[in-house]
C-alpha cells in the first residue's frame, strides 16, 4: 500500500479530497503543487509539512516563499518545479490532479521514476495517451485511475486476465445540468447554469465539460487508452442517478457494474490502497433509498462535443490533442463569459480541421496543442 504521496493540484477539488484520504490512511505528503492559490497552499504546507511546494505561477511562488520562511518546505515554481514534485524520490504514489494538459510532462516524469500514478488528470491521457501508456509499460509504472467511471471499470476488470474477453465498456454519464435541453435552450445557457452540476462538486473546467458532455467524450478516449481498446468497444449512456459508476460487458454476455454513492474519496482511496481495501467515511449506498435506476441514450445531436471527441479518437494521432486543447481554451473563454455554449463545440470542430500527424512524438503533440489554442484565441 502507498505510504507517501505527492499531489499535483493539491489545492483543487481532487487534491483536497486526496488530503482527506491521506489523513484517514495516515499517508505522508512529500510534495504538493498548484497554480496560484497561495492562501490554500500555505495552509496545506503548514499542516502537512511537505519537503517541496510548487506554484506554477512565478509570482505566487515568490509570495509562498516569503510566507513559508519559518518552515522547512522548499518552494519552487513553473513546469520544472512541477516535474521536480512529480519525481521526488520519497513519494511512492503521485496523484495527478491538475486540471488540463499541463499535467502531461509531470506525469511522464513520474512514470520515468516508476511511481504509481493515481490518475485524475484525464486531459493527459486524452492528448497523449498512447505515449503515456507506452512509457508506463516500458518503465513498469502502474497507472490506477481516479476518475470514477474508470475506477469502476478497473474494479470490474480485477481478475480478467485476457482483454479479448471484454465485449465493451459502458461508461455512465449523469447528463449534467442540461439533460433534456433542446438546441434553442442550450444556445442561451450561462456560466452560472453550467456550474450547477446535479450530482458532483468539482473544479470549474470539468464542471463545464460535464455540461457540454465533452467530459464523457474525454472519458471515452481515457478508457480507450487505459484499457487499450478501440472506439467501437467503448460506449456511454446517460444514468441520472450516478449510482452505477460504469459497467463492463464480457464476451459471454455477463455484465459487471460497480455501484456506490457519488463520493470521489472512494476511487481516490482505492488508487492508494489497491490491491487492498480500507474502511471509508463515505456514506453507505442505500439501494432502497436511492429508488429506481434508469439508463437512456446520449443526445449526440444537441451535445456535439461528445460526438467531436469520439471523432478525434477515430482520426487518431494529433487530432485528440487538438480537440482537447481547443476545448480547454474555449472553456476558459466560456468561464470568462466571453463566448456561449455552442462556441465551445464550434472551436473544437475548427481545431480538428488541422492536418493530423499519426504516431506523434511529444513535440508534435505539444505543437498540435499550441496551434489549437492559438486558433481559438483568433476565433473569438
Ligand atoms: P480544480 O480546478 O478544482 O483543481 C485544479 C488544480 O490544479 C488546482 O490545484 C490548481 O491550482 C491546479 N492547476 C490548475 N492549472 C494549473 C497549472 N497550469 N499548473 C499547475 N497547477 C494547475 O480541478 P479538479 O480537482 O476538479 O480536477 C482536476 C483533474 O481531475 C482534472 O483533470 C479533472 O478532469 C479530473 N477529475 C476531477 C474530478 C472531480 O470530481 N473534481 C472527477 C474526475 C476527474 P490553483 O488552485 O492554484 O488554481
Ligand atoms: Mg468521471
Amino acid at each position: 500500500m502507498t505510504k507517501t504521496i505527492s499531489i499535483l493540484g493539491s489545492t483543487g477539488s481532487i487534491g483536497r479530497q486526496t488530503l482527506d484520504v491521506a489523513d484517514l490512511l495516515g499517508l505522508r505528503v512529500a510534495a504538493m503543487a498548484a497554480d496560484r492559490n497561495v492562501d490554500r497552499m500555505e495552509d496545506q504546507c503548514r499542516k502537512y509539512r511537505p519537503q517541496l511546494a510548487v506554484m506554477m505561477n512565478e509570482q505566487a511562488a515568490q509570495e509562498l516563499k516569503v510566507r513559508l520562511a519559518d518552515i522547512n518546505t522548499k518552494v519552487a515554481s513553473g513546469l520544472n518545479g512541477l516535474m521536480e514534485a512529480a519525481s521526488l524520490q520519497e513519494a511512492d504514489t503521485v496523484v495527478t490532479a491538475v486540471s488540463g494538459m499541463v499535467g502531461l510532462r509531470p506525469t511522464l516524469a513520474a512514470i520515468g521514476e516508476k511511481k504509481r500514478i493515481a490518475l485524475a488528470n484525464k486531459e493527459t491521457l486524452v492528448c497523449a495517451g498512447e505515449l503515456v501508456m507506452g512509457e508506463a509499460r516500458r518503465c513498469g509504472a502502474e497507472i490506477i485511475p481516479v476518475d470514477s467511471e474508470h475506477s469502476a471499470i478497473f474494479q470490474c476488470l480485477i481478475g480478467c486476465k485476457d482483454r479479448a474477453e471484454i465485449k465493451r465498456l459502458i461508461l455512465t454519464c449523469s447528463g449534467g445540468p442540461f439533460f433534456g435541453f433542446d438546441r434553442e435552450r442550450l444556445a442561451c445557457v450561462t456560466k452560472a447554469d453550467a456550474l450547477r452540476h446535479p450530482n458532483w462538486k468539482m473544479g470549474q473546467k470539468i464542471t463545464v465539460d460535464c455540461a457540454t458532455l465533452m467530459n464523457k467524450g474525454l472519458e471515452v478516449i481515457e478508457a480507450m487508452r487505459l484499457y487499450d481498446l478501440p472506439l467501437s468497444k467503448v460506449t456511454a449512456i446517460i444514468h441520472r442517478q450516478s449510482v452505477v459508476h460504469s459497467l463492463v460487458e464480457f464476451c459471454d454476455g455477463a455484465v459487471m457494474a460497480q455501484l456506490g454513492v457519488p463520493d470521489m474519496r472512494l476511487p481516490i482511496q482505492l488508487a492508494m490502497t489497491y490491491p487492498e481495501r480500507k474502511g471509508s467515511p463515505a456514506a453507505a449506498l442505500d439501494l432502497i433509498g436511492c429508488g429506481s435506476l434508469d439508463f437512456k441514450p446520449i443526445d449526440e445531436e444537441n451535445f456535439p462535443c461528445f460526438r467531436l471527441a469520439k471523432k478525434s479518437a477515430e482520426m487518431g494521432g494529433t487530432a485528440c490533442a487538438a480537440m482537447n486543447a481547443a476545448n480547454e481554451a474555449a472553456v476558459a473563454l466560456f468561464l470568462q463569459e466571453k463566448i456561449g455554449f455552442y462556441d465551445i463545440s464550434d472551436a473544437v470542430q475548427a481545431a480538428m480541421e488541422a492536418p493530423v500527424i499519426l504516431n506523434p512524438n511529444l513535440e508534435q503533440i505539444l505543437e498540435a496543442d499550441h496551434a489549437a489554442r492559438e486558433l481559438v484565441q483568433k476565433m473569438f
